[in-house]
């Protein structure tokens, strides 16, 4: 049970030496092999405090090409801080990764910085759904090559009125792209956005 087993390349297993996690959570090992070894839609069940952050994270840094600018990743949370804590988690989990630019983009700061920083060339960027919603709609940036979507704490998104947010910034991605879907729980709501925006999602429970 070491990161290593589960197929992390070099500079990620660097990283994760530097942070001294010594082995993956249960959610990490549950959901890391699956979502390196294939391009699947995920769900998983899985409280803050688990390490679900690299467990997508983690993948997605994985996958992307770094060599590229494209925008490939996109992280939606529902709060300016769990925004710019997950963006803080991915620079540090791709440290190593070199060229690498993840950008957060949130309400209540300047949006004209968020898209300089953007154009610079942001292959992952962590959003709020409002302002990146608002940020589309002034053609300030390009989700249209987006490989990996992940919504986190997806209840309490639509809990904060999020659903059509979402689903419009959804609509300016590949319908081929992978969602992972994370959520403590499973109302009704989650389970028919996981529905309408995923197709056979592989399913996990921590
Ligand atoms: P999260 O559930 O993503 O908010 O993570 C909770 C905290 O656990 C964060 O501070 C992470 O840096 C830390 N963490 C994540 N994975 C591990 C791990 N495998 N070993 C030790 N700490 C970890």
């Amino acid at each position: 049970n070491t990161f290593q087993d589960l197929g992390l390349n070099d500079d990620l297993l660097h990283a994760i030496t530097d942070l001294g996690f010594t082995e993956p959570s249960e959610v990490q090992q549950k959901a890391i092999p699956i979502l390196l070894n294939s391009e699947t839609d995920l769900v998983a069940l899985a409280q803050t405090g688990t390490g679900k952050t690299a467990a997508f994270g983690f993948p997605m840094l994985h996958k992307i090409n770094i060599d590229s600018r494209t925008t490939q990743g996109l992280i939606l949370s529902p709060t300016r801080e769990l925004c710019l804590q997950i963006t803080n988690e991915m620079k540090l989990y791709g440290k190593y990764c070199k060229g690498l630019n993840v950008v957060a983009v949130y309400g209540g700061s300047s949006i004209t910085d968020q898209a300089r920083e953007i154009k610079r060339g942001a292959q992952i960027i962590v959003a709020t759904p409002g302002r990146m919603k608002d940020m589309i709609n002034r053609k300030l940036v390009d989700i249209s090559k987006i490989e990996y979507a992940v919504l986190d704490e997806a209840d309490e998104m639509l809990n904060m009125g999020f659903y059509e947010d979402i689903n419009d910034i959804l609509s300016y991605t590949p319908v081929d792209k992978c969602t992972w879907l994370f959520s403590a729980t499973m109302p009704k709501e989650v389970s028919v956005i996981a529905k309408k925006f995923m197709e056979n999602p592989q399913e996990i429970t921590v």
